[in-house]
């Protein structure tokens, strides 16, 4: 089987950890320091704070920037559930906006009739590792005076006009192991505020600012020093494991015939966590994902149900209609793109998707 995603994982990040082992000191410590000032250059900002997920710094990147019981926050409903909860952990409500056909991300021409007076916040999602319209987004956020958290926990590396994915807002990143790169478990909030990051760094360890005085509710969103070291050895891969999804996705992008595949829109550096297809409408998903997998081929499919439709948050926020979001639920098939894949393995793909 070709499998949908596999980390990749070599010596170094085995040294690594053996290394902190050996020292005996696991908790966050001098290797996550060192990590968050990597990913901070990676990104392009002043500030990095590391995490215990991607879940967690979407949390504490909301806290920090004022997000509470009572606001609105407008988000894509095409997405990961936890992009959702994180809003829904700090008390506030999410608005959902349906998406843009092409790229799967939330359509900014749709966003400003969902803007209220509690709107405080916009929650982009930069799916499957290709970036919003940032230009559209931020003008409507200045014009509104929002504040802009973006999901780019499948992005890590992404970019828009050369400016990295999590630069634009408050970013934060997912370091979970089936993404791009990864520290086992482990997320990032990046910003270039300062005051900002000391708020997240605050929420993150208890409210903790002297030794065992606390001046606010807190967490424990930490990483250790374990996960850390995972993620040095993995942010040196970087560059070269999204040079490898890129030309994986160019070549299936070449040859695949039965399928819609991904347009890149010029200005944009796709990172290709996910190689996702559409089935024309009314094809069926469940024998095609059947097919390929008895020929041998992973899939997933992200994601089968929108969150605005999953049970919980209906009878939370009530029902709303989202038809584009609805129609790719039904319609995506993602194909492997990780960077192990051979050209044996892409020719696979190629002559099994080609026959569906
Ligand atoms: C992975 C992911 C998250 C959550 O990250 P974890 O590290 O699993 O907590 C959030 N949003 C999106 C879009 C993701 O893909």
């Amino acid at each position: 089987m070709i499998p949908i995603a596999k980390p990749y994982i070599g010596s170094e990040e085995k040294a690594a950890v053996l290394e902190v082992l050996e020292s005996g000191m696991l908790a966050q410590g001098p290797r996550t320091a060192r990590f968050e000032e990597r990913f901070a250059q990676l990104c392009g900002v002043k500030q990095a704070i590391a995490t215990s997920s991607g879940t967690t710094a979407l949390h504490i990147a909301l806290l920090a920037s004022g997000i509470g019981p009572g606001d609105e926050v407008i988000t894509t409903p095409f997405t990961f559930i936890a992009s959702t909860n994180s809003i829904l952990f700090c008390g506030a409500r999410p608005v959902f906006v349906d998406i843009d056909e092409e790229t799967f991300n939330i359509n900014p021409a749709l966003i400003e009739k969902a803007i209220t007076p509690r709107t405080k916040a916009i929650l982009p999602v930069h799916l499957y590792g290709y970036l919003c319209d940032m230009d559209a987004l931020q003008a409507i956020a200045s014009r509104h005076g929002l504040k802009i958290i973006e999901d780019a926990c499948q992005a890590a590396g992404a970019a828009y006009r050369g400016k990295a994915a999590g630069s634009f807002g408050v970013g934060c990143f997912s370091l979970y192991a089936t993404k791009n790169i990864t520290s086992g478990e482990g997320g990032m909030v990046v910003t270039d505020d300062d005051a900002l990051a000391e708020k997240c760094r605050l929420l993150r360890n208890h409210g903790m600012q002297r030794r065992y005085y606390y001046d606010q509710l807190g967490y424990n969103f930490r990483m250790s020093d374990l996960h850390a070291a995972i993620g040095l050895a993995q942010i040196d891969r970087l560059a070269e494991l999204t040079a490898r999804r890129r030309a994986n996705a160019a070549y299936l992008n070449a040859h695949l015939k039965t399928v819609i595949t991904p347009k890149v829109k010029q200005d944009y550096d796709h990172v290709w966590h996910q190689y996702t297809v559409r089935l024309n409408h009314g094809r069926d998903r469940e024998a095609a994902v059947k097919q390929l997998n008895e020929a041998g081929i992973g899939t997933g499919i992200f994601y089968p149900m929108p969150v605005h439709q999953q049970s919980y948050i209906q009878e939370k926020l009530g029902t709303v209609t989202l038809p584009i979001a609805e129609q790719l639920a039904k319609e995506v098939i993602s194909l492997p793109v990780h960077p192990h894949l051979s050209q044996a393995d892409l020719e696979t793909i190629v002559r099994e998707v080609n026959k569906l």
